[in-house]
């Protein structure tokens, strides 16, 4: 019988009758160690933590939780359904891995009507929508977060979420909600941007070049870029009053439910924005963490409410 050192002092017996054992020994010794590691990391996502967990991961997120929404529509012939979904929580998991936070899982319940003549669209009717979206904000205070940050990946989404964060002056509230809504100054990333994109930023939208790119990048699987060129995502301005806004805009421009040329999209492109996102995801969910303003502010507001 033959003893091998291996790194960190364990032995491997290489005689053939204990070869077995010291195979299923070893096994259950990487087993453990592994264990022992995963221990150690907190999960981000709500549906991943155990309960016994909560309180560190209520004190290592500040008491931040991440709400994602997505929407489930079609995007252009090429694109998942759950695109805008897929971008939310895939921002969610790469961010949390810089700067920890508690991330809500999956919801894509938003405003979607104008996607309804289209398969695959799910569009609640607009009380639950509003009804789900207050109450989850409220379970998740309930479970001891005060920060919810909203991240958002569809386009037909952000006059919900800021009517919503507005109405939350309604009554007191013990947990305030921010919106992640970037705008970037950042010029190398700007001149990077034009240099890499192909088609015109002002009809690249849904499905366009930008969205496309962004999804060859984190899921490249799920992308039929042989399809992209099926349909016409061109603006086909089938309605037009100066100044005026109506439900039917989107529908009369883009009956297709696709918006810009899909087929230009580029990994390369979609790295750029993706990553970019992400660092100023970080930063402003950071900043959330470390934020005791807001809701010093909200307090002093309703104290001088008066009606309540
Ligand atoms: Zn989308």
């Amino acid at each position: 019988m033959t003893f091998h050192l291996l790194p960190g002092g364990f032995y491997i017996f290489t005689e053939k009758k204990t070869m077995r054992k010291s195979i299923s020994f070893l096994g259950i010794l990487l087993m453990s160690i592994l264990m022992a590691k995963a221990q150690d990391q907190l999960p981000a996502r709500w549906d991943e933590l155990v309960a016994s967990d909560w309180p560190k991961a209520l004190e290592k997120s500040s008491h931040t939780c991440i709400l994602p929404i997505g929407i489930l529509e079609k995007h252009g012939p090429h694109a998942p359904i759950g695109s805008d979904l897929i971008h939310v929580r895939e921002w969610a998991a790469r961010v949390t891995k810089k700067e920890y936070a508690v991330v809500f899982p999956d919801y894509f319940y938003g405003q979607i009507n104008e996607a309804r003549h289209q398969p695959g669209t799910f569009a609640l009717p607009e009380r639950v929508v509003w009804d789900l979206l207050e109450a989850t904000c409220d379970e998740i205070a309930r479970n001891g977060f005060n920060k919810i940050l909203i991240i958002n990946g569809h386009g037909g989404n952000p006059q919900l979420i800021r009517y919503f964060i507005q109405t939350r002056l309604e009554k007191r509230r013990d947990y305030a909600v921010y919106f992640f809504d970037p705008t970037t100054t950042d010029s190398a990333f700007n001149e990077k941007l034009a240099k890499l994109r192909k088609s015109d930023p002002s009809g690249d939208q849904h499905a366009g070049e930008r969205e496309t790119s962004t999804l060859l990048y984190l899921r490249p699987d799920l992308v039929k870029m042989d399809s992209a060129k099926n349909e016409s995502g061109a603006n086909q301005q089938r309605l037009s009053i100066p100044n005026v806004y109506t439900a039917i805009w989107w529908y009369a421009d883009f009956p297709n439910h696709y918006a810009g040329e899909g087929v230009k999209a580029t990994r390369e492109l979609g790295q750029l924005i993706t990553e970019h996102t992400i660092d100023l995801l970080a930063k402003a969910l950071k900043a959330v963490k470390e934020d005791t303003k807001t809701l010093q502010l909200q307090k002093e507001f309703f104290d001088r409410v008066k009606t309540q």
